[in-house]
């Protein structure tokens, strides 16, 4: 794969109110390949949905960008102004977000919904446009004679689809989602992601899939960010990573998940919960649920370090 097409660097999202700050993302760096699907995984809180506000500036009050860049094809998306800004989101860079429920609005017809998108970017009919959202909907695998229903009408798999034909409407470079398929029973889910990872070889974009969900992640995504605690704390290809964990969190996560085959050894929790990102600890934010730690992990931050080709690691046994 060629030269990155998004590259964030040293990124942070402070989250102020009255006295409190709350860093919910902390000097992360993460880039993105043409064609490439890089999933961010990490438990609830740990701020992979704050990043990918943070990518299309859609952060709300009051979280605040107070460091680093995001560059798309060069260009840092924290310095655009509100005209390019428009241009990029959507036609760029869209989001798909984990409730298509509130996404979609539940007084306007499907088709009105996607043709109104086409619309506003691209100078085309009325009529050229509504053939453009049947075909999206053909796409999605949903029948064009859905163009006429409201959301309501819709079982919750298929208005997720709407939601994704609505993202590619503009055949955009990358497409965020966030946790799409949650709130789905599992043959619906497993239904939707190969549909994307059908489509995504087809029209080549790129995809930032983010969930909790690390053994979707591993077989859906072709690179993988591990976060913890506002901190990346491993970076690697996906089958890297499942062969070769090198963080223990990573490791851990990895211990956790349910196997597919019967098994003798059962799954594992991970002691302890994350850290308040009001009052992280010092040194490695792992380090109270580590039990590996030595001495160095409660005052120094791990670097993240290139341990192997395209394998980066933040653990002071690594470094
Ligand atoms: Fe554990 Fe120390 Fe590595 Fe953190 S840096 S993961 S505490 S061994």
């Amino acid at each position: 794969m060629n030269e990155p097409i998004l590259k964030i660097e040293n990124l942070s999202v402070d989250y102020v109110t009255g006295e409190t700050l709350v860093r919910a993302v902390d000097r992360v760096s993460l880039d993105v390949k043409p064609g490439e699907i890089v999933g961010l995984a990490g438990e609830s809180g740990c701020g992979k949905t704050t990043l990918a506000k943070a990518i299309l500036r859609i952060l709300p009050p009051p979280a605040i960008i107070t460091g680093g860049k995001i560059e798309y094809r060069g260009k840092n998306i924290l310095e655009i102004n509100e005209g390019e800004l428009r241009k990029l989101r959507w036609q760029k860079i869209s989001i798909v977000f984990q409730s298509a429920m509130n996404a979609l609005n539940p007084v306007i017809r499907i088709g009105e919904q996607i043709t109104d998108v086409i619309l506003a970017h691209k100078s085309v009919s009325p009529d050229e446009a509504y053939d453009r959202a049947s075909q999206l909907l053909e796409m999605v695998g949903i029948h064009p004679i859905h163009l006429n229903s409201y959301s309501h009408q819709l079982s919750g798999g298929m208005r997720q689809r709407v939601c994704i034909a609505l993202a590619l409407a503009l055949e955009p470079d990358i497409v965020i989602m966030d946790e799409p398929t949650t709130a789905l029973d599992v043959i619906v889910e497993r239904e939707i992601l190969n549909q994307i990872k059908d489509l995504q070889a087809r029209l080549g974009f790129s995809v930032i899939y983010i969930t909790h969900d690390l053994a979707r992640l591993l077989q859906f995504s072709h690179r993988l960010a591990i976060l913890y605690a506002a901190h990346i704390a491993e970076i690697a290809p996906a089958q890297e990573l499942q062969e070769n964990p090198l963080h223990p969190y990573t490791q851990k996560l990895m211990r956790a998940m349910p196997s597919l085959v019967p098994s003798e050894v059962k799954p594992e929790t991970i002691p302890g919960t994350p850290p308040s990102l009001a009052s992280p600890p010092p040194g490695c934010r792992f380090h109270p649920r580590c039990d590996r730690a030595i001495e160095i992990c409660q005052r120094e931050k791990p670097p993240l370090v290139e341990k192997a080709t395209n394998h980066l690691v933040a653990c002071h046994l690594a470094s």
